[in-house]
């Protein structure tokens, strides 16, 4: 394929000048800003690009990849990355226009001319993609076969956490674009995050009309073996290991299984995603929403009567009684949940005795209400890590800690493996 050399940036000409380079293919127009000799022939940290151009020019290329594959361009692409080269694909009627814009990007720092290339070519998604029912035509909204669009909507779909619902028929493509059930989730669940980012009211039309499914893609169901009831009641299922009853007001099986065995997911706007956090009641509405999710698992868990968690918004008030919550995350989860209150009656409990001590010592001690680890994390130290962090974030030495008595079935464990002669408990 031919390239052409449409404009040279440094003057007089050299091997050292900046060029803007085309090669024209049937549809596609690769055009390319070279500034290798140039950044080779100069001081480096001065000729690198800026951020400012770096994010326009991709934002053109992607728009223009889009627009060559929903125009029907089959080929593939592929680009540098890095200071010394700038590509962008287009179809060939904008080859002139991407030339410009590169040039002033270049020469004058000046994105507009980038920035509206990359309007002009974008699909329009945004359009598309509200919740609604809509066709999208063949010939007049796009030119790839139907299959390839709907690949592309579902790839642009979850990238705005959507899903497109997207069925290709002979002349186009039915949408009909709705946020996916984790986005719906945690919109019932954080509501106050999404204040500013209300759903778009679904385009309701009784004329439209989505044709049911063709006849060929559900011929095979005439064949196949049909699946074989047994007798099942699945009204006594057996227990499941989660302990999820009906009275866990607030909370489907699912959600409540999900938050026992991975941990409680916490929402994108929160940071940090890993490590270890303390969350006070008055800490934010969605860490204190978090903190009291996984108090519920831990309680329920343990067969506490009571939460050991105040609020599930947070509060401006505060209470000395209140505890504090040392969370464990790890890949956007919630994985471990200790809280910690303060106490100033402890006895000193010896392991292997009958368990009965008097509270005699009046030292302010941390203690340890409750602690508890999601499924997969259990077995990998993570109790013990919260423990050491929170005793060494209080200032005082592992057996000074105290406990909440009577012990888990865990805690006791746990309690002993720290401290090897007797513990504080309270
Ligand atoms: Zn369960």
């Amino acid at each position: 394929m031919a390239m052409h050399v449409a404009a040279v940036l440094d003057r007089p000409e050299t091997w050292r000048s900046r060029r803007i380079k085309v090669e024209y293919g049937k549809f596609t127009a690769r055009v390319e800003l070279d500034r290798d000799n140039w950044m080779e022939s100069g001081q480096h940290e001065d000729r690198k690009l800026s951020d400012d151009f770096r994010q326009a020019a991709d934002r053109c290329m992607h728009a223009g990849i889009d627009r060559l594959w929903l125009d029907g361009e089959t080929r593939s692409f592929s680009w540098g990355s890095g200071d010394h080269y700038v590509t962008l694909f287009v179809p060939v009627r904008h080859a002139d226009e991407a030339v410009r814009a590169l040039r002033t990007a270049e020469t004058r720092g000046d994105m507009r001319l980038l920035d509206r290339l990359a309007d002009k070519l974008a699909p329009p998604y945004d359009q598309w993609l509200t919740p609604g029912e809509r066709k999208l035509q063949l010939g007049v909204d796009f030119r790839c076969p139907p299959a390839r669009l709907v690949k592309l909507l579902r790839a642009e779909a979850s990238r705005r956490k959507m899903r497109a619902n997207a069925r290709q028929v002979e002349d186009g493509v039915w949408v009909r674009p709705e946020p996916t059930a984790t986005a719906k989730l945690l919109r019932q669940a954080f509501p106050d995050q999404y204040i500013d980012d209300p759903l778009p009211v679904p385009v309701q039309s009784s004329k439209i009309f989505r044709p049911p499914i063709d006849r060929r893609e559900r011929s095979r169901s005439r064949t196949a073996v049909p699946v074989r009831p047994l007798s099942f009641d699945m009204a006594a299922p057996p227990a499941c290991p989660c302990g999820y009853t009906r009275s866990h007001i607030g909370f489907s099986h699912d959600q409540w299984h999900a938050h026992w065995s991975i941990g409680v997911a916490l929402p994108e706007s929160l940071s940090p995603r890993t490590g270890i956090v303390v969350v006070t009641p008055q800490a934010s509405s969605a860490w204190c929403r978090v903190a009291w999710e996984s108090s519920q698992v831990a309680r329920r868990q343990g067969h506490y009567d009571a939460g050991t968690w105040p609020t599930d918004r947070g509060t401006d008030v505060v209470n000395d009684e209140d505890p504090c919550a040392y969370l464990a995350l790890a890949e956007g989860r919630a994985v471990g949940y200790l809280a910690v209150s303060h106490a100033d009656r402890h006895g000193w409990l010896e392991w292997d005795t009958d368990g009965r001590v008097e509270l005699i010592d009046h030292t302010i001690r941390p203690r340890v209400n409750i602690i508890h680890v999601v499924q997969v994390w259990r077995r990998r130290g993570l109790a013990r890590r919260l423990v050491e962090s929170m005793a060494a974030d209080s200032g005082v030495a592992l057996g000074d800690v105290s406990w909440s008595t009577p012990f888990s079935s865990t805690g006791g464990p746990l309690a002993r493996s720290l401290s090897a002669n007797g513990v504080w408990v309270s």
